[in-house]
């Protein structure tokens, strides 16, 4: 059975058209994407290695990693995103990506150890057995590579602000774009980095600020969260 919600992936595929409008749905996935990219590239030196972008949707990360000189292979299980990932890339001219629709656990089983970098951003809140996703992760890098993780945490803050004022509020995102019961607390998303064999060596907030509509990466890992890892060898 695949770990995956035909909700989830048929509410992605019904707003794909729209994945690189950045005034559109997706204008959040727009504005952190410098800050969460300067951060991989930071610690994982994207230049001249091999990443894979796990649930990649319509190739935003994907995208800005092969213009950092990565070769990129993003996956997903929602078909039109891809497709929007894919002309992207054959519009704006970027040769290094590549889209596959294949679920992480398959290509975990076809490539172990086949990629220097592999991000797997905003997803996990998506998925029926994220822990699942972070071992097939941890299976698909190469002992010492680099293995990144963002997702939403589970308090009454992370209610407050991802749900009530990111999409009731400020309509940031669409009504029903997250499940409270689905978001994952850091210590939880470390011990399952740690089951997999993974070490965590960074974490970081991202916090938003609706005076001024900006993103910033900070300390306060309370709402939306990033982590780093590093396959140990
Ligand atoms: N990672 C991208 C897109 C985030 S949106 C970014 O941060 O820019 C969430 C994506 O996860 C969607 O494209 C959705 O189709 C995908 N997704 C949801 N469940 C999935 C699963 N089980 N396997 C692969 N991708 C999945």
């Amino acid at each position: 059975m695949l770990n995956a919600d035909p909700l989830e992936l048929a509410k992605f595929s019904e707003l794909a058209h729209r994945w690189w409008d950045p005034d559109s749905e997706f204008r959040p996935l727009h504005q952190i994407n410098p800050l969460r990219l300067d951060w991989i590239d930071g610690h994982a030196r994207l230049a001249g290695k091999r990443a894979l972008d796990v649930g990649c949707g319509g190739g935003i990360l994907s995208d800005s990693m092969a213009r950092r000189g990565a070769s990129v292979l993003g996956i997903d299980l929602a078909t039109k995103p891809l497709r929007v990932a894919q002309l992207h890339a054959m519009e704006a001219g970027t040769t290094s990506v590549e889209y596959r629709e294949v679920a992480a656990e398959a290509l975990a089983a076809e490539s172990p150890a086949g990629f220097d970098v592999v991000t797997c951003m905003e997803m996990l809140e998506h998925v029926p057995e994220p822990a699942s996703i972070v071992r097939a992760c941890a299976t698909l890098v190469k002992p010492g590579g680099w293995v990144f993780f963002s997702t939403i945490n589970r308090n009454a803050k992370a209610f407050l602000m991802a749900i009530v004022g990111a999409e009731h509020v400020l309509e940031l995102l669409p009504k029903g774009t997250h499940e409270y019961a689905r978001f994952i607390r850091p210590s939880e998303l470390a011990q399952w980095c740690r089951d997999a064999g993974l070490d965590l060596v960074d974490a970081r907030g991202l916090e938003y600020n609706p005076i001024t509509r900006r993103y910033r990466l900070s300390a306060d890992t309370s709402v939306n969260y990033l982590v780093a890892c590093r396959k140990l060898p």
